[in-house]
């Protein structure tokens, strides 16, 4: 399995030693979570964050945003990985909560939420422009699918309902999401009768029209992780196909 540790795709990052940093404070949902950020980490890494806390708007004034309709358990790890780079796991000696907000605290089969939090951090990042969030996200995503070690590691049909629910059917999550299926006949993990999305049961068959081969493994297990980065030009690319060589 290929490693996301340190991450490609990130710019400059912020000098947080630096003394006098403002903080932002974020709250989140119905019932309201405080969550105390520095601002510059916002700012850096989300394009939404940008805009609200620099833009002249009252809350650029006050430091403070709120977000209605979003999950703080999502946004929790938002900030985790904010910090830290990386998602909650062990061996970077993360703390026991943190992991279990990770993988989703439910269930024997953990992995299977763990790509569900990811599913979901992924779509906060198309949501809240984190372009740096949905290339780990996506990432991770596509390296524990097509870990050979572990072939049955794959999305529910809840969470594929869910990225396809979010995000337009082109977006490289549901792209990748569409190209297993089709590729990894990964079918056979889902049960077709929860699956509710039309837009990716529409997919899918375009994307078997589409299709000039039987659909192997090997074929789709060439297929570069680049494929689904949102890679500015040729350099960037070539730079983090070598980092994410398989
Ligand atoms: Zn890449």
């Amino acid at each position: 399995m290929v490693s996301t540790t340190g991450a490609a795709a990130k710019g400059t990052r912020p000098r947080l030693s630096a003394p006098g940093l403002k903080f932002a404070t974020v709250t989140v949902g119905n019932e309201h979570k405080r969550f105390v950020v520095h601002e510059d980490l916002l700012t850096n890494h989300s394009t939404f964050f940008r805009a609200a806390l620099t833009g002249g708007f009252k809350e650029s004034i006050d430091k403070a945003v709120h977000l209605e309709d979003q999950d703080s358990r999502i946004f929790e790890l938002f900030v985790h990985w904010l910090y830290y780079q990386n998602f909650p796991a062990q061996k970077y000696n993360d703390d026991k909560d943190t992991i279990e907000l990770y993988l989703g605290n439910v269930g024997v089969v953990k992995f299977e939420f763990r790509l569900d939090t990811l599913i979901r951090l992924y779509v906060f990042g198309d949501k809240y422009d984190a372009k740096a969030l949905r290339h780990e996200a996506i990432t991770e995503i596509f390296n524990r699918i097509l870990n050979p070690f572990s072939t049955d590691e794959f999305p529910e049909a809840e969470s594929i309902d869910y990225a396809f629910a979010h995000l337009d059917a082109e977006t490289p999550l549901c792209r990748l999401l569409v190209d297993t299926t089709w590729s990894l006949d990964q079918l056979d993990f889902v049960d077709p009768d929860k699956i509710g999305s039309l837009s990716f049961m529409r997919s899918v068959w375009k994307r078997y029209k589409s299709g000039n081969s039987t659909g192997s493994i090997e074929k789709f297990d060439n297929k570069n992780v680049c494929h689904y980065h949102e890679h500015v030009d040729a350099a960037e690319r070539e730079e983090c196909s070598v980092r994410f060589k398989r």
